[in-house]
C-alpha cells in the first residue's frame, strides 16, 4: 500500500546492552516489526548502563560494531549513537524525549522483553515513559507475564492502551548464556549471526 503523506512515520526502539546481540533480539525486533507494522526498527545499544553492574560491560564502541553487523542485510532496521555519545549513565527517558525532539512526526515502539517489561515501572520518569512511547512486549522464554499486563493497568490505569504484547518465536538465548559458553569455551554457533561471532572470535571478547 502507497504511504500517505499525513501518516506518522512507525519507529521501533530496540534498546539493549547487547553484549553481545543475538537472535532473541533479532527475531523480536523483525517479529514487532511486521505485526506493528513498524516503518523500521532502531537499535540503540546502551552507553554506560545504569542496571548492570554485575559484570564488566564490553566496550560501548565494540557492542555497537557487534549489532552494527548483526543488522547489516536488514534494510528496515537501523542503528543509533544517540546513547552511546551521551556522557553519563543512559536513562531511556533522556533517549526517548531526544528522539520526540528530533522525529516530531514518529509514533515510537519501545520493544521489550517480557523480563525487561516487569522493571519499566521502576525506570526514572516511568509516566513520562509511557506518555512518549508505546510498548511492545514480546514473549521470552523464562520469563513468562501472564497476568502481569492486567495487573499493571490496575495499579497504573494510565498504562491502558500503551502496552501490547506479542508472540515471538520462542528463543532461550540470553547475552548472559552466550558470555558463560565462551568462558567455558563451548560454541556459540548458531545463537547469534555468524558475522557476530567472527568478529568476537576476532577481537577475543569473552574469553575466560
Ligand atoms: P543479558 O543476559 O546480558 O541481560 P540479554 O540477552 O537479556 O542480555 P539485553 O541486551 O539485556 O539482552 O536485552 C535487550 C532487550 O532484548 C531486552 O528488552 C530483552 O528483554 C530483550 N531480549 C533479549 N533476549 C531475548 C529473547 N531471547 N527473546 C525475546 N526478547 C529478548
Ligand atoms: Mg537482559
Amino acid at each position: 500500500m502507497e504511504k500517505t503523506s499525513d501518516k506518522m512515520d512507525r519507529v521501533g526502539i530496540m534498546g539493549g546492552t547487547f553484549d553481545p546481540i543475538h537472535y532473541g533480539h533479532l527475531v523480536a525486533a523483525e517479529t514487532a516489526r511486521i505485526e506493528f507494522s513498524l516503518d523500521k526498527v532502531l537499535f540503540i545499544p546502551t552507553g554506560n548502563p545504569p542496571h548492570k553492574q554485575e559484570h564488566k560491560v564490553t566496550p560501548a564502541e565494540l557492542r555497537f560494531e557487534m549489532v552494527r553487523q548483526a543488522i547489516n542485510d536488514n534494510v528496515d532496521f537501523a542503528i543509533s549513537r544517540v546513547e552511546i555519545d551521551r556522557d553519563g549513565p543512559s536513562y531511556t527517558i533522556d533517549t526517548l524525549k531526544l528522539l520526540h525532539r528530533e522525529y516530531p512526526g514518529q509514533e515510537l515502539f519501545f520493544i521489550t522483553g517480557t523480563d525487561a517489561l516487569k522493571e519499566i515501572f521502576f525506570w526514572r520518569e516511568a509516566e513520562e515513559i509511557l506518555r512518549l512511547t508505546y510498548f511492545i512486549a514480546a514473549s521470552r522464554p523464562g520469563f513468562e507475564a501472564r497476568g502481569f499486563l492486567e495487573q499493571a493497568v490496575k495499579e497504573h490505569p494510565q498504562v491502558e492502551g500503551r502496552i501490547h504484547s506479542l508472540e515471538v518465536p520462542a528463543l532461550a538465548i540470553s547475552s548472559t548464556d552466550i558470555r558463560a559458553r565462551l568462558q567455558r569455551g563451548q560454541s556459540i554457533r548458531y545463537l547469534l549471526p555468524e558475522t557476530v561471532r567472527l568478529f568476537i572470535r576476532s577481537q577475543g571478547l569473552y574469553k575466560g
